[in-house]
């Protein structure tokens, strides 16, 4: 089946009465049929709904749905995106072990990565995403998960995934990628070696901006490379804190299923089934909306690269863009997404510009179905100094833009009437 089709039907098997649209199942718990029933759950002898923290038949439809787009074997939804990097990171680590992280990372996974995680001990070691042959060197053997994103925010680089995936299959490392820009309509991390990936929800997933959400996925066949792995002995030997179950000698996906019985009945962290629906009433226009989001962010790029008061514009659909082959190669029809940004001389012009668009709204989400306006340096990268902003690739003249679905006529008009103002 294609994407599209899958988009629309996986993971969903009509109910009692026939509802068309997947119904929301707002409960905190779930009756047992008897005291054997509720032993049997508790065991997994017999798999099924126990605690909405556990699990919920409607957020099990949006996880069976991603997984199922992503090419995955199984997929656990969590509360937003920072808490899907934290299981999919804490689900490998522990105090002592060390991650290697690209360093164009979204602000709040740097945060997580760099500081949070390092309060438990975790240690985060970075590479440069177009020099991936760095990663060589952080390697030891406490060293648990490497981590990237497919398609970067706010740099918007394109990471080699192949070249990554490479160096850590020769480690036996775990490769966790946040696939939330590119999404699994774009770009299919596991067709090139990925382990497993992670997103905010809370952008393309729902589209219009409608809910905080989030979501790890792991590849078919996950199992193989952590039997008998030392790095992921957790993985091999009895847990105590269920009744010592040894994840990898159960035929289910052992990743997302100690993320559930673990992690996600110890943190808490859980998608609340109101928003796994409206997760999957995004879903349905998934393909279509990236497709359209990608039409406009080419072609708003494109008209910005012809205009005098632009310096630069950073877009990997642009043949001049340095990450255009990996767009081609790594992209379905080598579609971008609907992220981009440019520069034009100073923070004064910026400003100007920002101020004077009208369909563009000044706001720091992107993946929205309404066009978006960010200028970092006085927003999410405000604490920077000068020198900082300029190392991190946000200058200050710098403009992010998240394109909608508003037409391409009308986006470039306004951009236009803007640049000119
Ligand atoms: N990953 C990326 C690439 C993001 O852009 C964001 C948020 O902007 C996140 C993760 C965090 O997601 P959330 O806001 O759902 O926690």
């Amino acid at each position: 089946m294609d994407l599209q089709t899958k988009a629309l039907h996986a993971g969903y098997e009509k109910d009692t009465q026939g509802t068309m649209a997947v119904p929301i199942y707002m409960t905190t718990a779930y009756e047992f049929r008897d005291v054997e029933h509720a032993a049997n759950l508790f065991s997994l002898k017999e798999l099924g709904n126990i605690y909405t923290r556990l699990n919920n038949p409607t957020t099990d439809v949006f996880e069976k749905r991603f997984a199922e787009l992503e090419g995955g074997a199984a997929a656990l939804a969590t509360s937003s995106g920072m808490s899907a990097i934290f299981f999919a990171i804490a689900n490998a680590a522990e105090a002592g072990d060390n991650i290697i992280c690209a360093k164009q990372l979204y602000g709040g996974s740097l945060t997580q990565t760099a500081h949070t995680l390092k309060r438990f001990g975790i240690e985060a070691r970075f590479f440069d995403v177009h020099k991936p042959q760095q990663i060589e060197a952080l390697v030891d053997d406490k060293t648990k998960v490497i981590f990237f994103e497919s398609l970067t925010n706010p740099s918007i680089d394109v990471a080699d995934i192949e070249a990554i995936t490479a160096i850590a299959n020769k480690h036996n490392i775990l490769t966790v990628v946040d696939n939330t820009v590119a999404t699994p309509v774009l770009c299919r991390p596991f067709e090139f070696g990925v382990d497993i990936t992670v997103h905010s929800a809370s952008k393309y997933t729902t589209g219009q901006g409608l809910a905080i959400g989030g979501i790890m996925v792991e590849r078919k066949g996950l199992v193989d490379k952590l039997k008998g792995n030392a790095r992921y002995a957790h993985f091999n030997e009895p847990d105590a804190s269920y009744h010592g179950l040894v994840y990898t000698d159960i035929p289910l996906p052992p990743y997302s299923l100690r993320g559930r019985l673990s992690l996600l009945r110890d943190l808490g962290a859980v998608s609340s089934p109101f928003n796994s629906w409206l997760f999957i009433q995004g879903m349905e226009t998934f393909s279509l909306r990236m497709r359209e989001h990608s039409k406009n962010a080419l072609a708003l790029a494109e008209y910005l690269e012809a205009h005098p008061k632009v310096k630069k514009v950073n877009y990997p659909g642009l043949k001049s863009n340095s990450n255009y082959e990996n767009a081609q190669k790594y992209f379905q029809d080598g579609l971008c997404s609907g992220l981009l940004s440019f520069e034009v001389e100073s923070l004064e012009e910026a400003t100007k510009i920002v101020n004077a668009t009208q369909l563009y709204s000044l706001v720091v989400n992107i993946g929205d179905s309404k066009s978006i306006i960010t200028h970092p340096a006085s927003t999410t990268h405000q604490q920077l100094s000068q020198e900082e902003l300029i190392a991190c690739g946000v200058p200050s003249g710098l403009i992010r833009i998240s394109c909608g679905l508003e037409s391409t006529k009308d986006l470039i008009a306004d951009m236009e009437q803007a640049l000119n103002a």
